[in-house]
């Protein structure tokens, strides 16, 4: 959206074509509180405003899945999932990152049938049962303390020997009283009959499995790039992060840039992305201008 923003500002014909508005964002289950200007605001009133800035700006908006980018001649091409093609001068990927899967057995099967990978679109289904959180870092730990309103009982399962969570979210969720933090605890599958009934893990501890009743499961494992549809005009390292010049966030395809959390960035926020943004379309801007000249 901010690299949106800035390119139409800079005068250039800006397409931008999106899955959705908002991406991890709007996800968010607690208030965020480091975005300038925001003391305090929930991510789905933070996205909602930076869509309304888009949205006054000259920017044409397609809801569609980018599946392919191709370079032909000057021109990049983009193919989306509702079998389109458009053609660029220069192309901004920031599609971000999404949530890492389980990879276990019923995962596929039970998704959206008491599986979750996101508690602030599907939590309020959970109202007074039994879920469990599997990923005890800081998004498994937001997603205690928005669900602790909601569900009887929570479990968080984390498979490593420590907590990852900050200090301050561990507390809040011990506080509560509703959560049962499970260490060591490796998922191995995820049990129903048409609806999520069980959840099996392996005790690291002692090697053996065990089971839990649970209605819900929520995955909060971490993020992965989306960048597979980028890969003949780009460079990965070894978490399929774009390699990018931290300069312009050019990628090794002139004219092609990566901002936000699916480069090699270090640091995961929303500032920086929206920073990135900025930068990567006042990048293409000069990129663009420079060709004309030629
Ligand atoms: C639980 C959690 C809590 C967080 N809390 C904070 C916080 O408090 N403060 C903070 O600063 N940061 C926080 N972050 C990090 C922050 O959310 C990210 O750094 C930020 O959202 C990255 O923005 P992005 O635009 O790069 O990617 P994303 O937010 O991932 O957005 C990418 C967008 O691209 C779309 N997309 C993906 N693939 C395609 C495709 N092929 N075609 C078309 N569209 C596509 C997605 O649907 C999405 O809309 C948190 C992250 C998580 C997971």
């Amino acid at each position: 959206m901010t690299a949106g923003i800035y390119a139409s500002r800079l005068g250039l014909k800006t397409f931008l074509i999106t899955r959705n508005f908002g991406g991890q964002v709007a996800k968010k289950a607690v208030d965020i509180e480091n975005y300038p200007g925001f003391k305090k605001i929930s991510g789905l009133e933070l996205v909602r405003k930076m869509e309304e800035h888009l949205r006054v700006c000259d920017v044409e908006i397609m809801i569609d899945e980018v599946i392919k980018i191709k370079k032909k001649g000057k021109e990049f091409l983009v193919r989306t999932a509702q079998k389109k093609e458009f053609g660029s001068k220069s192309l901004i990927l920031a599609t971000g990152a999404d949530p890492r899967p389980l990879e276990v057995p019923g995962e596929k099967e039970f998704l959206g049938k008491g599986l979750s990978y996101c508690a602030v679109c599907d939590g309020p289904l959970f109202r007074g049962k039994v879920v469990a959180i599997i990923g005890g870092g800081n998004a498994g730990f937001e997603t205690a303390i928005f669900l602790k309103n909601i569900a009887q009982k929570i479990y968080i399962l984390e498979s490593g020997t420590e907590l990852k969570a900050f200090a301050a979210n561990q507390e809040i969720v011990k506080k509560g009283g509703k959560a049962e933090i499970i260490t060591n605890a490796v998922l191995k599958e995820i049990r129903g009959d048409k609806l999520v009934n069980a959840i099996i893990y392996e005790d690291k501890k002692t090697g053996k499995e065990k089971e839990l009743k649970v209605e819900g499961v929520f995955v909060e494992i971490g993020h992965q790039p989306a960048t597979a549809y980028a890969k003949d005009l780009v460079d990965f390292n070894e978490r399929d992060e774009i390699k990018v010049e931290f300069e312009t966030c050019q990628t090794k395809t002139p004219g092609l840039f990566a901002a936000g959390d699916l480069n090699i960035g270090p640091f995961k926020q929303i500032v920086t992305a929206a920073g990135e943004g900025a930068k990567a379309a006042l990048a293409a801007h000069n990129y663009i201008q420079k060709k004309a000249r030629q």
